[in-house]
C-alpha cells in the first residue's frame, strides 16, 4: 500500500537542491503541504536568497500540491523558530520535519580553519537541534510527530577533509539516540537517514559514472518510510548506491 501523507505538514530544511528538493516533492505528490526551506546560499553557507526554494514551491503547485517557500538559516534558532511559527499559523501544525541542509567547507585537518569547524558544526548540528526543538513542544501536545535527520557515512568511518562535517554527521546520530528515547511515549519517532546520492555535495568527490547511478530521488523513499505511520524509531537507513539492498526491502513493502 503506498504511503500517503494527507492531511500532515511538513518542513524540508535544505530543498532547494538535491536531496532535500527530491523529498519536498515526493512528500507534496504524496499529499503533504511542505515548508520548502533554503537560505539559498553559496556552497560554504555564504550569502542567500530564496530563488531556490521558490522554484521548488513552484513545481509542487504545477503538479497540484500545496507549499510555501520558507528561506530561514537553520543555523539561526530566532528563524527556524519564526519558520515553525508561520507554518503552524498557515497550516495548523507542523507534523513532519526533515532536517537536510547542508553545507561542506572540507580541508584536511592541518589546514582546517577553527571558522571551518564551527560553521559546518553550526549548519548542520546545531542546524539539526534547533529544527527538532522548534517542533518538539507542538509534536508532544498532539501526540504525533516524525522526525528524520540527515546523517553521513563520514560521522561513522571518515573521510578524508571532512573533521568537520564527520564530526557534526555523528553527533547527529547522537541527537537522534536521544530524542527517539524521549519522543517514545508521544508517538514522536526519531530516524536518520545515511544518503548515499549525486548532489551538488557529491558531484566534487565522484567519477561522472558513479554520479549517473545515485540520483537523489533514490534516497526519497527511505527517507518517506521514515515519515510514515509505520516508521520504526531510532534507525540509521543507509539509502543510495551501496545500500541498493534496503531500498529494494521498502521497495518490495510497496512504498
Ligand atoms: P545535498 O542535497 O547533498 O544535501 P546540496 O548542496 O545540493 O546538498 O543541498 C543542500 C541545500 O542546503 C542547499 O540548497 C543549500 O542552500 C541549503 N542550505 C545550506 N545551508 C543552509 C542553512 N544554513 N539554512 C538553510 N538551508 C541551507
Amino acid at each position: 500500500m503506498a504511503i500517503r501523507f494527507d492531511g500532515r505538514v511538513a518542513i524540508v530544511t535544505g530543498a532547494g537542491n538535491g536531496l532535500g528538493r527530491a523529498h519536498a516533492l515526493g512528500l507534496a505528490a504524496r499529499g503533504a503541504k511542505v515548508v520548502v526551506n533554503d537560505f539559498g546560499g553559496a556552497r560554504d553557507g555564504t550569502g542567500g536568497s530564496m530563488t531556490a526554494a521558490e522554484t521548488v514551491v513552484e513545481e509542487i503547485r504545477k503538479a497540484g500540491g500545496t507549499a510555501m517557500a520558507d528561506g530561514a538559516d537553520v543555523s539561526n534558532y530566532e528563524q527556524v523558530k519564526a519558520m515553525v511559527a508561520k507554518a503552524t499559523k498557515e497550516w495548523g501544525s507542523v507534523d513532519l520535519m526533515v532536517a537536510n541542509a547542508g553545507i561542506l567547507r572540507d580541508k584536511s585537518f592541518g589546514k582546517m580553519e577553527l571558522s571551518d569547524f564551527q560553521k559546518v558544526i553550526d549548519v548542520h548540528l546545531a542546524g539539526t537541534f534547533y529544527c527538532c526543538k522548534a517542533v518538539w513542544d507542538g509534536m508532544k501536545e498532539r501526540n504525533y510527530g516524525r522526525i528524520v535527520l540527515t546523517t553521513s557515512s563520514s560521522g561513522m568511518f571518515g573521510n578524508f577533509g571532512q573533521a568537520n562535517y564527520g564530526a557534526a554527521k555523528a553527533g547527529i546520530v547522537g541527537l537522534m539516540n536521544v530524542l527517539a528515547q524521549e519522543g517514545r511515549k508521544t508517538d514522536i519517532r526519531v530516524n536518520t537517514v545515511s544518503p548515499t546520492a549525486a548532489t551538488r555535495m557529491t558531484e566534487e568527490l565522484l567519477p561522472p559514472q558513479a554520479l549517473q547511478l545515485m540520483k537523489p530521488e533514490a534516497i526519497t523513499p527511505a527517507v518517506l518510510f521514515l515519515l510514515s505511520d509505520n516508521a520504526p524509531t531510532r534507525t540509521t537507513l543507509g539509502a543510495g548506491a551501496g545500500s541498493f539492498a534496503q531500498i529494494k526491502i521498502i521497495e518490495t513493502e510497496g512504498i
